[in-house]
């Protein structure tokens, strides 16, 4: 049996994280009941904790990168109680030409837990039974949590043209960053991330990239140009910034492609002239779809990417509000932020 109440922590405000006690969801038509281990905090959480995500209502529940175990699984006929789990966390609508034709994370009526519906961030979530994705027997719970952030890198990886044999220049070394460059690695890339702040290359460099570049000490063009001759063959921006853009379009070889993951909250002065010249393939990436889920389990399950090394801090589920005055105040380095719920 079930206790009747749970912890929940609500975003009331852009600041204002509390953690109170709610009724334990029941699983309506659909749905199953998850028992919460782990959430991940997430780059756009900490955007949206600031307020600078502009569609987002108050008060919004958050979270979206998560682990937890099956306790109702309704009228599911592929899950039952004590399946671990961990969610693909958007909805689908299942019947507008895209999700017919296999595009999921185009969905006209897509909305992503956490950000336009409420999240994860409780002790017990009810989600669609078609978002919860069983876990590999051994996977950590924590190491499930971060099979979302990987799968944007390797859904990223994977509309980039081809990776095996080919230079890849990741922009950006925080945690997407890194897992790009981990996961183009492993499609047989070879791969420089750049950086500014030291701490994150060591991480790059420790999981074995082959090149990792602070250019605030060092020109990443000089790089570059050393490393990869005219230009990285495809270019992956992690950050969201116009420089950033820029600077993908400037290290990129003529006729190469650079693959937008960054984030941006305005829009950007792009370099058109360099475009148009070298013949550039730009592509967003938004999402993944499903295979892009299961190759990232499995990329993180034969060790050919590693996440676990990525966490740099653990709190409880009443630790939220320090959770995110740690990750703001950056004191120590902070990569994957966890909050171990249970
Ligand atoms: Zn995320
Ligand atoms: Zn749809």
């Amino acid at each position: 049996m079930l206790a009747k109440t749970m912890k929940r922590a609500v975003l009331e405000k852009p600041g204002a994280v509390r953690v109170e006690e709610a009724p334990i969801p029941a699983p309506g038509p659909g749905e199953v009941l998850l028992k919460v281990r782990n959430i991940g905090i997430c780059g756009s959480d900490i955007h949206i904790y600031e307020g600078l995500l502009p569609f987002v209502t108050f008060p919004v529940v958050q979270g979206h990168e998560m682990s937890g175990e099956v306790v109702d699984a309704g009228g599911s006929a592929r899950l039952k109680n004590g399946d671990r789990v961990t969610i693909i966390p958007r909805t689908l609508c299942g019947r507008c030409p895209d999700c017919e034709g296999g595009r999921t994370n185009w969905c006209r009526e897509l909305e992503i837990v956490g950000v336009h519906r409420d999240g994860v961030a409780a002790e017990y979530v009810c989600v669609p039974e078609y978002m919860a994705t069983k876990i590999p027997d051994g996977m950590a719970y924590d190491v499930a949590a971060m099979i979302e952030p990987l799968a944007v890198c390797v859904h990223a990886c994977n509309i980039s043209g081809g990776l095996d044999g080919r230079n890849a220049l990741v922009i950006g070394a925080g945690v997407i960053g890194n897992l790009t460059a981990q996961a183009a690695k492993a499609k047989g890339a070879r791969v420089m991330i750049a950086g500014r702040t030291q701490y994150r290359l060591d991480y790059a460099k420790a999981a074995g990239i082959d090149i990792c570049v602070n250019d605030s000490r060092e020109s990443l063009e000089d790089a570059v140009a050393r490393e990869f001759g005219g230009g990285a063959d495809v270019v992956f921006e992690c950050i969201g910034v116009d420089a950033s853009v820029n600077g993908s379009f400037a290290h990129c070889r003529k006729g190469g492609t650079v693959v937008i993951l960054g984030i941006f909250g305005e829009k950007q002065p792009i370099d058109m002239f360099t475009l148009q010249d070298k013949e550039l393939r730009v592509v967003g990436s938004m999402l993944y779809l499903e295979s892009d889920f299961d190759e990232s389990m499995a990329l993180a399950q034969t060790g050919s990417v590693a996440l676990e090394p990525l966490i740099t801090g653990r709190f409880p589920l009443e630790g939220f509000a320090e959770a995110y005055r740690a990750i703001e105040a950056r004191r120590s380095p902070i990569m994957k932020v966890m909050i171990e719920v249970s």
